[in-house]
């Protein structure tokens, strides 16, 4: 096999508090178990199949003894990977969507690039749910940086089931910019009570 082993990965896939951390072998260790099993050209996957580069041949119940988890704890977080449209699978396989965009070929620099993974329709099947009027405004690169920052975790309650909207930390109505220093990860419940107020604001009015 002349195929390289080691694949660099951008830190912020790797650092994105998308991935709990959570155990000796965590959601972080994982994904880069699976980025570098996908690694492999052309020959045979993990557990025995012929796979592409990009894929890795699926055994759910060896994947979860290998990793240490329980086969509930695989099953969500493989969903979840296929939520984020990080990766496709079927029975039998998984595969990386973007596996070049994941990985940084050495000779690049630096190795921090981001990816695309954000359009609106990746977007909706992620969970999050952007107020119509204000779709079109957010630039898909500062969706993707917004979601990679703040996980799927409201800033506000560090809630961590969706809805979520992207919000104005100064609204947009009066002013605010649709930049990733002035959007925010919000469930949907504290985006529609924060409304169109500053959090100091909503806090001010909060007895
Ligand atoms: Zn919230």
């Amino acid at each position: 096999m002349d195929e390289p082993l080691f694949t660099n990965i951008p830190r912020d896939l790797i650092t994105a508090p998308f991935f709990r951390r959570d155990g000796e072998f965590g959601e972080r260790e994982a994904w880069i178990w699976l980025i570098a099993a996908a690694a492999v050209r052309c020959g045979t996957g993990p557990f025995g199949r012929p796979v592409q580069r990009s894929e890795i041949d699926l055994d759910r119940r060896k994947l979860a003894e290998q990793w240490g988890w329980t086969s509930r704890h695989l099953d969500s977080f493989l969903s979840r990977l296929a939520g984020v449209g990080f990766m496709e699978r079927d029975a039998d396989v998984i595969r990386i969507v973007d596996f070049d965009a994941m990985t940084v070929p050495e000779s690049d620099e630096p190795a921090d690039t981001s990816i695309e993974l954000s359009s609106p329709s990746e977007l909706r099947a992620m969970g999050v749910r952007m107020r119509s009027r204000e779709s079109s405004h957010i630039p898909a690169a500062v969706r993707r940086e917004v979601v990679l920052r703040d996980g799927w975790i409201c800033q506000y309650c560090y809630a961590t089931d969706g809805p979520f909207h992207f919000d104005h930390v100064f609204p947009r109505s009066r002013g605010g910019t649709d930049t990733a220093a002035n959007i925010k990860i919000a469930c949907e419940t504290c985006n529609l009570r924060k409304g169109a107020r500053t959090p100091e604001e909503w806090r001010a009015a909060t007895p």
